[in-house]
């Protein structure tokens, strides 16, 4: 049952009058979305692409099952993780031949922290975000460790003055441009060009923005970058990660992990490693050509898409959800920790409430996927490619009626949330 709230009335028209004027809308037909599913985990993990299971039947059952190992060479397998890196390259502004794509988000973010404290061989801190994806700060830690650096944890907001006194000691400065709790995103323009005055390198983590707002990884001079292809990519769980390094830096390029396929002549089977010209030397070993192949065909639900318009639509959609909070559930006890200055906004909404968890099992079981991050926080993403203003109205409307209803179980959770 939903209770009916003048407010929401007026909410209604508005979600339906921005659906009916929104130029994307025809994308969301690139998805095999479940009927009843109001799907904002998009950020976690995206949707089926309608492309992917005719793709993969062919790679199972034709290069795989017929033509066998041939597939190596006549189904371009192996050349696919520059072929898939170039594609994701068009995505985040970069020219080809500098994205591979491979491994998995963690790998790459050791592989591109311990290239970058290589190329800055003088400089003894490694700085990254207090609030970073754990990932990266262990990896941080990591490379520190074995590399005898230290970490320095600098909230993005203050990295021009961390760096006006010890910027000179900066080998790598490791960000990613949207918190994964709040949505908050940080000015990579400016970030960038304060490691560069310093003469650091500057290092992103694109898993939330990848795919969710233009980005230009080529005009704005980042040194590296590595993402996720199972977020916003939609490449399936266990997708493929990213890693680009920008043009000028492959010559002196030493990744931590020379594997045979980063050879200049892997099929010489040479006795010591010489690597590869360009971003082919970070590769690795054999790529999961089944998940990479996967992945290449989720890419084509952007085939034609202007990012510029995902990134107004994702703003209508975010600014829109925000409204709703504010309308439907403020008076409930919901606080957002999202900037509403839309410049300082990724693509997720996060609302705060004690009961969270309780809140997103009982959603789930409502038709609304979203999640929680502990303790408190409720996170609702949206993909312009698929979302729409309905969709965020329901959620919200449906929230508020649990609420109301006191249809949740408001204890936390007895084991951490899932990643
Ligand atoms: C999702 C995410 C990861 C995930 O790393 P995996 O190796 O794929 O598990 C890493 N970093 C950030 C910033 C993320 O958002």
């Amino acid at each position: 049952m939903t209770t009916a709230l003048p407010g929401a009335v007026a909410l209604r028209e508005q979600a339906a009058r921005l659906d009916a004027d929104d130029p994307l809308a025809p994308v969301r037909e690139r998805f095999l979305l479940p009927p009843d599913v109001v799907y904002l985990d998009g950020n976690s993990l995206g949707p089926l692409p309608a492309a992917v299971p005719a793709a993969l039947d062919d790679v199972v059952r034709r290069q795989w099952g017929t033509a066998l190992i041939g597939s190596w060479n006549t189904a371009g397998w192996w050349q696919a993780p520059l072929r898939v890196g170039d594609a994701i390259g068009t995505l985040i502004g970069a020219a080809p031949g500098q994205t591979v794509a491979g491994d998995s988000t963690s790998v790459q973010v050791f592989t591109a922290l311990d290239a970058a404290a290589a190329l800055r061989p003088d400089r003894p801190l490694l700085v990254t975000d207090p609030g970073h994806f754990p990932t990266d700060r262990y990896l941080a830690d990591a490379v520190a460790r074995r590399r005898g650096l230290q970490v320095r944890h600098v909230p993005p907001p203050d990295l021009p003055h961390f760096l006006a006194d010890e910027g000179r000691q900066v080998a790598v400065v490791s960000y990613s441009p949207v918190d994964f709790r709040t949505g908050e995103l940080y000015d990579m323009t400016a970030l960038t060009r304060a490691a560069h005055e310093a003469g650091a390198l500057a290092l992103w983590d694109l898993c939330h923005a990848a795919g969710a707002l233009p980005l230009e990884v080529d005009a704005l001079g980042v040194d590296l970058a590595v993402g996720c292809g199972y977020k916003f990519l939609s490449g399936g769980p266990g997708a493929p990660a990213f890693l680009y390094v920008a043009q000028r830096h492959h010559a002196a390029l030493e990744t931590p992990l020379p594997g045979w396929t980063g050879h200049a002549d892997p099929f010489a089977l040479a006795r010591d490693y010489t690597p590869a010209p360009g971003i082919a030397r970070a590769r690795i070993g054999t790529p999961p050509i089944l998940s990479l192949l996967a992945l290449e065909a989720a890419l084509t639900a952007f085939d034609g898409v202007d990012l510029h318009q995902v990134r107004a639509k994702s703003l209508s959609l975010t600014g829109f959800l925000l409204r709703c909070a504010d309308e439907l559930l403020a008076p409930l006890g919901f606080t957002s920790v999202t900037p509403s200055d839309p410049g300082r906004r990724g693509s997720q909404v996060t609302l705060r409430h004690p009961h969270a968890h309780g809140l997103a099992v009982a959603l789930a079981g409502r038709g609304v996927v979203a999640d929680m991050r502990a303790p408190d926080l409720l996170r609702f993403g949206v993909n312009a490619l698929f979302t729409s203003h309905g969709d965020l109205l329901t959620a919200a409307t449906r929230l508020r009626d649990l609420i109301v209803e006191g249809a949740y179980d408001p204890a936390p959770p007895s084991v951490g949330p899932v990643t």
